[in-house]
């Protein structure tokens, strides 16, 4: 590794959420000078403050960036193993599907705030690192190498040249707006139909988890679904995810007799969980959710954008803060191979990036439409089924795209990839039958042979 010299310039990171947090800390282990600003205020002294517990669903990537920082066993001790899923049907049955196929193949549930406070804290003991909150981007003029700040508390504003800044500020990027005015710059944001609201199962009585924390719980029901993800305070965040408008929708849960009447009747077993449900229903927010895509990342070597700021994504494979964490290292990679040269970092770590945050945003969409369109289809049902048994019989060569996505570190677009190859296999073996006893297993080998050989497996 060469580390950053006294004569290095500083790095500038607009944003100190996950993955700014993270990147400071990998950056100032090059030996750069590193500065973050936040507009927000310092969340660890924010300790009384009885806020939502929001929680995020880590996995194999995420946890890959973390063990660069020295924090994968810090975070893995603060937060709750999910080896399963636990599907609650209508009747109110429950059934367990493992994740994975060994035991390591496992999601951690982590609450937002203590990941965010764990991060700072380590960003605190790094050398090198000069953490300034309740200061916020308003302004950058990216000829003149300018960034106008304004502080949150004494509504000051300042003006500073700044040779190499980072946008790690998230989805709604003031970074990326500046870039936004640069010729040649490709931007779409799409929004879902659905919304997100969350919502608080805590503990029961005695004090203990009301549900099986070592899982998460999903209420799957066409259109709409509600999950639940444990916290280590014995509750659970569920997040209802619903079209906005329509005959179900947010719109329609107007009034308290709507909302009541619409859990009793389609999350029964919930009702009796979530004491305060109208009232939290009622008082918090509904969120949206949005795909991001722009091109290109960077401005010669003056600015990169990073995380949800280059390419938010929808939340339904839980890739978001994992894909960010994944650029981090991906940047350090870049920055290993062509430091001193800033354009040709941020340049290389673009193309590298750029295809794969593609595949995961559009593997999470299709994630989606599966679960909007699909859950329901009995030829879809027939082909989850023949898949699952593809994965028992050929374990080496079919492994499932959500294992792809989640417990491997394979590039995002080799797992789309290998996704599509998976799709024609189950139209094949789907065609003109309708149970999986039906199934031609030496049709299926032979596929299996030709279309997912042994020798793909070392890219896997
Ligand atoms: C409902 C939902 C569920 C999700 N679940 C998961 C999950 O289970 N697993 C998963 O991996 N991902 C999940 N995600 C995605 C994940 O939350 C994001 O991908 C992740 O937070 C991105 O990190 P980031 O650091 O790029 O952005 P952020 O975490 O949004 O951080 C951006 C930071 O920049 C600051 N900022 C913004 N503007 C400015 C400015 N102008 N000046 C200074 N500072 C600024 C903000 O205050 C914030 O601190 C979910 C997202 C949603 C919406």
């Amino acid at each position: 590794m060469m580390p950053g010299t006294s004569s290095d310039p500083i790095i500038t990171l607009i944003g100190a959420g996950l993955a700014g947090a993270l990147l400071a800390i990998l950056l100032s282990k090059r030996g750069y000078q590193v500065e973050l600003f936040e507009r927000r205020p310092d969340p660890r002294k924010q300790a009384g403050h009885a806020g939502r517990s929001i929680n995020l669903a880590l996995s194999t990537r995420g946890l890959h960036g973390l063990q660069h920082a020295g924090l994968a066993d810090t975070v893995r001790q603060r937060s709750i193993k999910m080896p399963g899923r636990i599907i609650h049907t209508l009747d109110g049955e429950t059934r367990f599907q493992p994740y994975g196929v060994n035991p390591s193949e496992v999601l951690y549930a982590i609450s937002r705030a203590e990941l965010q406070h764990l991060l700072l804290d380590a960003l605190a003991h790094t050398p090198n690192v000069h953490l300034n909150f309740d200061t916020k981007c308003v302004e950058m003029h990216l000829a003149q190498q300018t960034l106008t700040l304004s502080h949150e508390l004494t509504g000051e504003i300042t003006t500073l040249i700044r040779p190499h800044v980072i946008g790690t500020d998230g989805s709604s990027s003031a970074v990326r707006s500046a870039m936004l005015r640069t010729p040649r710059f490709d931007y779409a944001q799409t929004y879902l139909e659905h919304g997100y609201k969350e919502l608080t199962l805590p503990p029961a009585p005695d004090g203990t988890f009301q549900l099986d924390p070592h899982a998460l719980h999903i209420w799957p029901r066409g259109t709409y679904m509600l999950i639940a993800l444990p916290n280590l305070d014995c509750s659970f965040t569920c997040t209802l995810f619903m079209p906005f408008s329509g005959s179900v929708s947010f719109e329609a849960l107007s009034t308290s007799d709507a909302i009541t009447m619409f859990f009793e009747q389609q999350f029964p077993d919930v009702v009796p969980l979530i004491p305060d449900l109208v009232k939290d229903f009622t008082a918090n927010p509904t969120g949206s959710l949005v795909t991001i895509k722009c091109s290109p990342w960077h401005y010669r070597d003056h600015l990169l954008l990073l995380g949800d700021a280059a390419h938010a994504i929808v939340p339904f494979f839980g890739q978001g803060m994992n894909c960010a964490f994944e650029d981090c290292t991906e940047l350090d990679a870049c920055i290993e191979a062509e430091t001193p040269d800033w354009e040709r970092v941020f340049a290389a770590f673009f193309s590298r990036r750029k295809p794969n945050t593609d595949a995961i945003a559009d593997m999470a969409i299709d994630h989606y439409i599966e679960m909007r369109d699909h859950v329901a289809d009995p030829h879809f049902l027939l082909q989850k089924q023949i898949e699952q048994e593809l994965a028992k019989r050929f374990p080496k060569q079919y492994i499932p795209q959500y294992s792809l996505v989640t417990f491997q570190r394979i590039p995002y677009a080799q797992a789309r990839e290998q996704a599509r190859i998976h799709e024609r296999i189950l139209q094949q073996l789907s065609a003109h039958i309708n149970h999986p006893d039906q199934v031609d297993w030496q049709q299926a080998e032979h596929l299996i042979q030709r279309e997912l050989p042994l020798s793909r497996e070392g890219a896997a």
